[in-house]
């Protein structure tokens, strides 16, 4: 089965087996279509991938989608196959020989979308498969990550403009479920764009279907067992959040003592772990998942009916974004946060794990330049040591190597061993007041979390506010409808 070269909207709809389409979904496709550039806001599992991937059907040419969820991109593609759409994906999880085939079919026309991971879409060899073909437009997914203002900020981000300059300046669709009003305007800036050559679609943040609430907990203690009770009068999938993985680790061993049967997924599994998992949990109806933030972005259950966090989120964006996975068949569901002022503790420490001062990042840099023929065997323990710094749960380093490629001071990932040093320091490539502004913005945001829970209003009305977004009715929180019983 293949598609024929060029459809219409309705064709394309049928493709996609869409009877009708959600929000706004119908104006930012003509939109996109009449060539011109768009900022998407829209909730999460509402429907932001159609808006990309109708236009790309409809217009003559190969749209290239940016998404920094790898572990995605494989089921994303497999989907669109199946609909016989002709799409490939392009990240570091293929090998040579496949890579290089793609990049054969890539450079003769022969897919309509093709999915890039942020730090492949700067590699020559890509960037050669694409001269010549006839780019008709460029999605950027979870825009967000784009800007150092919001909650999930990914260096690698920074280069899109250069990119789209490469491509020569194509329709752009940047899309994000979660933006501040400051965070869209630097997805604008970030991208280039005039304010006025790009327009903003806001389909707002309005779930109504997801049950807000807040339970204050005394101690862990306590809260592990509020949690308990609540699971066993719960019905349907659930997912528990945690921050750490060892407090996730702790109460898996309480439910394991309870007989309670449940999931844990976080960083320490390897990747066939976690696929694992994430598939066993996608198809239960009745999965309870012990999760880090690690899972989720990206993924599309709809009926999960239950999303609790057992430690406070670190911003409003993060927890709305985790929240925002329950009920997307558009059920009731319950989003409980069970707040527990130790728990404020651990997000503060991360927000210095999250901004390393300029002197972290010299002498990081230092060192590297120092151990320069360790590079390509070095591991993040073994640079840890030879920084030796304040306590051994430092975790600094990640982000610190982040910024420092993000300046063009290195090149490369640990991790696979390719590290390399890329220009010389010079005190003024970061800018002191700048990072400390990044981290008093990150201790505001921990404080407006503090807040939700704390406001004796209305808890939807809060996160309209937050969002600056329109507000008109709730009804479905805890203080709106009463405090829910312990
Ligand atoms: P988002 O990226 O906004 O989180 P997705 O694009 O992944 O959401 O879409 C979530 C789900 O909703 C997908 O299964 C998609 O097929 C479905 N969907 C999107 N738009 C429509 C629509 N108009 N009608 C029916 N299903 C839709
Ligand atoms: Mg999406």
């Amino acid at each position: 089965m293949s598609l024929p070269t060029s459809l219409d909207l309705k064709q394309s709809c049928e493709v996609f087996g869409i009877s009708q389409f959600r929000g706004n979904q119908e104006t930012i496709i003509k939109h996109v279509l009449s060539n011109k550039h768009t900022l998407v806001l829209m909730p999460t599992g509402m429907g932001k991938s159609l808006c990309y991937q109708i236009p790309a059907l409809i217009l003559p040419g190969t749209c290239v989608v940016i998404s920094p969820l790898i572990a995605l991109m494989k089921d994303q593609v497999a989907a669109l196959q199946s609909k016989a759409v002709p799409t490939t994906f392009i990240n570091s999880s293929l090998g040579k020989k496949e890579r290089l085939d793609r990049y054969e079919k890539l450079k003769s026309g022969e897919y309509k979308i093709v999915y890039i991971s942020p730090e492949r879409f700067q590699k020559k060899e890509f960037l050669d498969a694409l001269r010549g073909i006839n780019i008709s437009l460029l999605a950027i997914d979870e825009a967000h990550c784009i800007s150092q203002w919001g909650h999930d900020f990914r260096p690698d981000y920074t280069k899109v403009a250069w990119f789209r300059e490469i491509l020569g300046s194509p329709t752009t669709i940047a899309l994000t479920a979660t933006a501040s009003k400051r965070v869209q305007g630097d997805i604008i800036t970030q991208l280039g764009f005039p304010k006025e050559e790009i327009q903003i679609f806001d389909n707002g943040l309005f779930r109504p279907n997801l049950k807000l609430s807040v339970k204050d907990c005394f101690d862990s203690e306590s809260k592990y067992k509020t949690i308990l009770d609540d699971l066993n009068q719960s019905k349907g999938a659930s997912i528990i959040y945690f921050s750490l993985i060892g407090e996730l680790e702790k109460f898996s061993h309480f439910l394991d003592t309870k007989n309670k049967r449940h999931f844990s997924y976080h960083g320490k599994l390897s990747p066939d772990q976690r696929n694992k998992i994430q598939s066993l949990f996608l198809k239960s109806e009745e999965g309870l998942l012990l999760a880090t933030n690690a899972f989720g972005m990206g993924i599309d259950k709809p009926n999960i009916r239950n999303i609790y966090h057992a430690q406070i989120s670190g911003s409003i964006e993060s927890y709305y974004q985790e929240i925002g996975r329950a009920g997307r068949d558009g059920h009731p569901s319950d989003c409980r946060l069970y707040y527990c002022q130790d728990d404020l503790s651990v997000q503060m420490e991360f927000i210095e794990w999250q901004n390393p001062d300029v002197l972290y990042l010299k002498k990081l840099f230092h060192t590297l330049v120092q151990k320069q023929t360790e590079l390509p065997s070095l591991d993040y323990e073994t640079l840890q040591s030879y920084m030796t710094y304040k306590n051994k749960g430092d975790h600094r380093i990640q982000t610190a190597l982040s910024l420092l490629a993000s300046k063009g001071l290195i090149s490369g990932d640990i991790e696979r061993g390719t590290l390399q040093i890329e220009s010389t320091w010079s005190d003024s490539i970061f800018s002191e007041s700048e990072l400390l502004d990044k981290k008093k913005e990150n201790q505001k945001r921990l404080y407006q979390t503090v807040l939700y829970t704390k406001t004796q209003d209305c808890r939807r009305k809060f996160i309209h506010e937050y969002f600056d977004s329109p507000f008109e009715i709730c009804g479905n929180c805890d203080l709106c409808l009463g405090r829910i019983r312990d």
